[in-house]
């Protein structure tokens, strides 16, 4: 598959605006929280926004929408199953489907739980996340089910190993934290908080993750794993279960 050659504009405290090319001079921006610093970075490259692609309704991910649609009359495209809409949207995503974005076919996975209509997208072998699963960690749930979550987990963990994640926020070293608390060996995720750490003195963010590791050492995609269940004092009980807790484990950590 053709590697896809994207960005990250880092805006607000830890959000993540990616931008991934449409065509010789044009970019996709998912997840423009603020538009001002994403319309500065690409005027700074000498490109132009041909489409926004919004992943849920929060603010912190949607609300640069104006500044961009006025700068760019860009194509914006969003989900459309949300309990608060978002205003302009060109082209609403109701279902699984595909779309075309310049040169890029774009697939739309329904991943509700952090939001009740949140999407993720996939582009090539990148996956954008939005707040849906983040490296090493997953996003809070608040308007599905803890069951609707789990399921949306298990639907981004079906993709292939060299998916790489791209999330709205960099909550890397949190969410490396708060699995060591579960597991305190567990060697592989203390070398990667090691790399993390090297990685972040350099660069706004660690990602993207290749979903091969999220498989292994994220424990919110470990739910059905007996090991995983132990370590919550939850043995035999059903992956759901084991989920419901660690958010809220993770909730008040
Ligand atoms: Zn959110």
């Amino acid at each position: 598959m053709e590697r896809i050659d994207c960005f990250p504009v880092p805006i607000f405290h830890d959000n993540l605006a990616w931008c991934f090319p449409t065509g010789p001079s044009s970019v996709a921006v998912v997840d423009p929280g603020d538009g001002l610093p994403v319309a500065r970075a690409l005027t700074a490259r000498d490109l132009t926004v041909s489409h926004v692609l919004i992943t849920h309704h929060h603010r912190d991910h949607s609300g640069g929408v104006e500044v961009l649609g006025r700068r760019w009359n860009p194509v914006l495209v969003g989900p459309a199953n949300e309990d608060t809409p978002i205003p302009g949207m060109d082209l609403t995503l109701a279902g699984d489907c595909t779309f075309q974005a310049g040169g890029q076919l774009c697939q739309v996975m329904q991943v509700p739980g952090h939001t009740r209509g949140h999407v993720a997208y996939l582009v090539g072998n990148l996956l954008f996340a939005g707040d849906t699963l983040f490296s090493i960690g997953c996003g809070r749930v608040f308007e599905g089910s803890p069951e609707q979550m789990w399921a949306s987990l298990c639907k981004l963990r079906s993709l292939p190993d060299s998916t790489e994640l791209l999330c709205g926020h960099e909550y890397t070293l949190q969410n490396i934290a708060f699995a060591l608390s579960l597991d305190p060996g567990n060697e592989a995720l203390l070398a990667f908080r090691q790399e993390c750490e090297a990685r972040l003195r350099q660069a706004p963010t660690v990602l993207p993750s290749p979903l091969g590791r999220e498989k292994l050492l994220n424990p919110f995609l470990r739910c059905d794993e007996p090991l995983v269940a132990r370590l919550l004092g939850l043995e035999g009980a059903a992956p759901e279960k084991v989920f419901r807790m660690m958010r809220q484990e993770k909730d008040r950590f």
